[in-house]
């Protein structure tokens, strides 16, 4: 697709891996002109979750999150699309319908990807396991799922690395599912009707979070107790141990769902959304979840269209790393001791920075390319607009409070307060304002600070 301009002869960086971040990270650079060896070990060697040899890999989910600058996930794409943001512009290419969301073939996707880096004169694969920090200007993007020997480099360099567990959903065939039981719609009647949903009446529901709550785990217990989950990526069983009625309030909200053959919003309700473009492939909206698989057969068929569902994909459960940012990193996602970065051209990228998400772990990446283009041409960092959604990640991972830290998702929450108030505003309403503000400074940083617009 895109071939950079030449590489400028002494300018040059090695990126530890080619997931969403690293893949950012090596087209930003390599589009200003910077020469970069990417190390992938995948195919030869896989992590617990990617299957496949390509790059930027979707894990889990096939949903980038909300796309409309009307919500928090929004704004942080809207900054990504003014960056020129590879990734995407290839989710863009690569859409499929879900509603509001920005979910994608993950095929598709990730083969664009591929072959816009593949294809970039400026950048050299090389599909290999790194296992040392490389000497030169370098960034780490080696993911959550880190091998064994760089995450042992990376532990040296940055001290205490902590690590909690995630899980993913299940994804079912499409004709397998009894549509005579289910029912498409959106949330509220918005978007094209893109769900499929799986109504449950009282009785079924609580028969079934009975059998999730029993469910034989992959997990020994004694990993299970040590284990700690990030709280917006619950295993389903966990949540049904939370309460009676925690599932019902979190991915089996009925709320905004009628069912058209009652009229009425259902006790509760499974949400499967299209995972691949000829929508043959769904995938259970909130399910991730660490039972053992012939127990996730078992305990998702007692969903009543699921009863003969044939699983595509098993849920799984895995391994999550990331960094104490505000104690490790110095605020420009470099390994730091007491603020002062150790090296000058080492940079962290992605998801082990300590943000959450696909897209932050995207920004991630692309904000350390920024940084590191800055050091190669012995310029001052740029500084990201604290109102913006990169900026306001930074700023948490830069101040969030060590000792409770957690990877944070993009949310109204880490973006500087509003100088008025907004309280008769509705979300919406409000994160169209906050929006227009990241906008107009993201323009002033891009035209002002990089020189580029
Ligand atoms: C199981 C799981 C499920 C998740 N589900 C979701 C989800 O549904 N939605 C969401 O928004 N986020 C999800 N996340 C969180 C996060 O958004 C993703 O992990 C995201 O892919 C992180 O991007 P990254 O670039 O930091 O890492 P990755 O995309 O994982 O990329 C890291 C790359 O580095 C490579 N690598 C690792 N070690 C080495 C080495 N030593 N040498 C060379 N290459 C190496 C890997 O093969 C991989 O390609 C999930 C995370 C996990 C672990």
């Amino acid at each position: 697709m895109t071939r950079g301009p030449s590489a400028v002869a002494d300018l040059h960086a090695t990126i530890i891996g080619g997931g969403l971040a690293g893949s950012e990270a090596a087209f930003q650079l390599a589009s200003r002109g910077v020469g970069v060896t990417l190390y992938e070990m995948r195919p030869y060697k896989n992590t617990p979750a990617h299957t496949t040899g390509r790059l930027a890999e979707l894990v889990c989910s096939n949903s980038l999150g909300a796309n409309s600058a009307s919500s928090p996930a929004g704004i942080l794409k809207q900054e990504l699309r003014m960056l020129g943001s590879l990734v995407i512009e290839c989710a863009d290419r690569a859409k499929i319908p879900a509603g509001k969301a920005l979910a994608v073939d993950r095929d598709i996707f990730s083969t664009f990807v591929t072959d816009a880096i593949e294809t970039n004169g400026n950048i050299k694969i090389i599909r290999e396991e790194a296992t040392e920090i490389p000497r030169g200007a370098s960034i780490i993007a080696a993911g959550p799922l880190m091998s064994g020997k760089i995450a042992e480099a990376a532990g040296e360099i940055t001290g205490a690395r902590l690590s909690f567990f995630d899980a993913a959903a299940p994804i079912v065939t499409l004709e397998s599912v009894d549509m005579s039981q289910a029912y498409c719609a959106d949330r509220y009647g918005v978007g094209g009707g893109d769900y499929v949903n799986c109504p449950m009446d009282r009785e079924r529901y609580e028969a079934f979070r009975g059998a999730l709550v029993t469910a034989e785990r992959a997990v020994a217990n004694k990993y299970d107790e040590r284990a700690r989950y990030f709280e917006g990526c619950l295993p389903i069983e966990v949540m049904a141990e939370r309460g009676m009625d925690t599932m019902r309030f979190g991915p089996m909200r009925p709320v905004g769902l009628a069912d058209p053959a009652t009229g009425r919003e259902p006790y509760a309700v499974v949400q499967l959304r299209r995972d691949n473009a000829e929508g043959t492939l769904y995938n259970m909206v909130g399910f991730q979840t660490n039972l053992k698989w012939p127990e996730q057969d078992r305990v998702f068929r007692m969903i009543p269209a699921l009863e003969n569902a044939e699983f595509a994909r098993r849920g799984v459960m895995h391994r999550n790393s990331f960094v104490c940012a505000p104690a490790v990193l110095d605020g420009y996602l470099r390994p730091a001791c007491g603020g002062i970065a150790l090296r000058p051209d080492l940079f962290l990228a992605g998801q082990i920075t300590g943000v959450e998400g696909y897209v932050e772990s995207t920004a991630m990446g692309l904000a350390a390319a920024l940084y590191m283009h800055s050091v190669l041409l012995g310029r001052e960092l740029p500084e990201f607009p604290t109102a913006t959604a990169i900026g306001s990640l930074l700023r948490y991972l830069k101040e969030a409070e060590p000792s409770t830290f957690q990877p944070m998702n993009t949310n109204l929450g880490i973006f500087p307060k509003l100088k008025f108030s907004a309280k008769k505003l509705s979300k919406p309403e409000r994160c169209a304002v906050y929006a227009e503000r990241s906008r107009n400074d993201m323009e002033e940083f891009m035209y002002n600070i990089l020189g580029r617009f």
